[in-house]
């Protein structure tokens, strides 16, 4: 869907919105639809908006888009509300869609516990997005299409953004909202090609890297469609997802303080899973509860502990709490079990026409994978070395957090810098902040950013104003 037609605000003089302070965001994703959200809901004042991304569609950015329509988020329907203090809202939404009510009967009177599709999630996003921006009037808003490739600070502390444009205004505020970056342009045929591979496998063969979400996506998309080859999953680790409970699992978290080094927090969530499971609850109920201590864990969490959870632990953790709905999990099981799928674990090196190179864990020597088709759907996290981020660091208004994961960043996603403070009127929100920040890359804690980020703004610029 583009969104160039909705922008009818745009009609206020030009005058006018010089007058206004500016705010850019830098990425149509999931998490800059979101602050676009929380602004026009928090800053009950004029403003003019500028929303940058070289990607026209608004389809939530990497996490939302899909090249099959049903595919279903992994999240339910309960913590997917993009309307901070009312986390009825999307169920109330699906509640008032005849079309999904006739066909979902069984889930009246409420939809909470349910998984559904992306795309109406998008249409939800999206529509909440543009009630909100036909609510103001007194606003502008202007969608450029090109990427973004430094940002400067200026004078009185405004903020110069290069793209295609030289024109572009001085911003006010600036937030990063650009995720896992641009889509990477595809590498010149350093794939095996489909003949050659032909003649070097006995059937149809493909090969997925990675073993998170997108992996389950891929697969199931290709059995959707009727793939009927051989597929081998290769991963370093060979964790995929975890199932979620049948029902809700309430976050349960057991009481006592809670210890402050890697080993000991291990021993913790172990035994508390245990218990809950003795108990008649689940360790899934655990990990929910989980995350609501995860921050002030990591933050209390020494460096090299840090690094040591990233190397080790971190594929773990992800698995357990990026899980998928029952039936998922249970096709993803049956994949397997029947042997038309394969999951190998150890490394992979390069690609070449001869195949793919992959050392499986416990060998010391490569071999080489053929397959017609590689698919990389391991999730590569903020490129800090992508132009736009490196301008940021070599301006002094941002730096990468202890693990290089992201940038250093705070709750509202304002950037740490090396004396303490923070980038006045800069933010970065989401996946950008992973480093700094747990699960900032799942809906409710970005939603929760970005309208911790709104009233921040609403105060700076006009702090008599009250959020509605
Ligand atoms: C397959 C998948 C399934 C998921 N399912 C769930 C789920 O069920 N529940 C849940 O809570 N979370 C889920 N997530 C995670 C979560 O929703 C995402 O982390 C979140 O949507 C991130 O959105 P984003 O906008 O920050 O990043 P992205 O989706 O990466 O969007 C970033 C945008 O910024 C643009 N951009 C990048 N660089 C520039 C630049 N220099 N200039 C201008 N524009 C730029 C890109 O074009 C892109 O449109 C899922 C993630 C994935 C990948």
């Amino acid at each position: 869907m583009t969104v160039q037609g909705l922008f009818s605000s745009k009609s206020a003089a030009a005058a006018q919105i010089c007058a206004m302070p500016r705010f850019a965001i830098v990425g149509r994703g999931f998490s800059g639809m979101m602050s676009a959200i929380a602004l026009m809901k928090t800053v009950r004042m004029p403003f003019h908006l500028q929303l940058f991304d070289p990607n026209s569609s608004v389809s939530g950015g990497q996490a939302l888009s899909s090249t099959r329509a049903s595919t279903i988020l992994n999240t339910r329907v309960r913590d997917l509300s993009v309307c901070a203090g009312d986390s009825d809202d999307f169920n109330d939404w699906l509640c008032s869609n005849a079309e999904f009510r006739a066909a979902v009967p069984a889930a009246i009177p409420g939809f909470r516990q349910i998984f559904v599709p992306k795309e109406i999630f998008s249409d939800y996003v999206y529509q909440r997005f543009s009630e909100a921006l036909s609510a103001r009037k007194d606003i502008t808003v202007q969608v450029c299409h090109e990427p973004v490739v430094a940002i400067r600070r200026s004078h009185r502390n405004r903020f110069l953004l290069e793209s295609a444009n030289p024109a572009n205004p001085l911003f006010d505020a600036v937030i990063l909202a650009t995720g896992y970056g641009l889509p990477e342009i595809e590498e010149p045929q350093q794939e095996p090609s489909p003949i050659r591979a032909q003649r070097l496998i006995a059937r149809p063969h493909t090969v997925l890297l990675g073993s998170g979400i997108r992996v389950v996506d891929q697969l199931l998309q290709l059995r959707d469609g009727g793939y009927a080859g051989q597929v081998t999953i290769l991963s370093r680790h060979g964790f995929l997802p975890q199932s979620h409970t049948p029902n809700s699992a309430d976050p349960v978290f057991p009481a006592d303080a809670l210890p402050s080094n890697l080993p000991d927090i291990l021993r913790f969530i172990r035994s508390a899973c245990r218990q809950a499971e003795e108990e008649g609850r689940s360790w899934q109920s655990v990990m929910n509860g989980l995350r609501r201590h995860a921050r002030s864990l990591w933050r209390a969490l020494p460096a090299h502990q840090k690094h040591q959870f990233n190397r080790h632990l971190r594929a773990i953790y992800d698995s357990h709490r990026n899980r998928l709905p029952e039936a998922i999990y249970a096709r993803l099981q049956s994949e397997l079990a029947g042997g038309n799928t394969v999951l190998r674990r150890g490394v992979v090196g390069r690609q070449g026409l001869g195949g793919l190179f992959f050392r499986p864990a416990g060998s010391q020597s490569d071999e080489i994978v053929h397959a017609e088709r590689i698919l990389d759907c391991r999730c590569r996290g903020p490129h800090l070395s992508a132009p736009l981020l490196a301008s940021l660091v070599s301006e002094g208004l941002a730096l990468p957090d202890e693990l290089s994961l992201g940038l250093a960043v705070n709750q509202r996603g304002q950037p740490c810098l090396a004396d303490g403070s923070t980038a006045d009127g800069l933010f970065a929100v989401g996946p950008l902040g992973l480093g700094s920040l747990p699960d900032i890359d799942l809906v409710p804690e970005i939603v929760s950013q970005a309208f911790a980020l709104g009233e921040h703004v609403a105060q700076r610029f006009y702090p008599q104003s009250k959020a509605v």
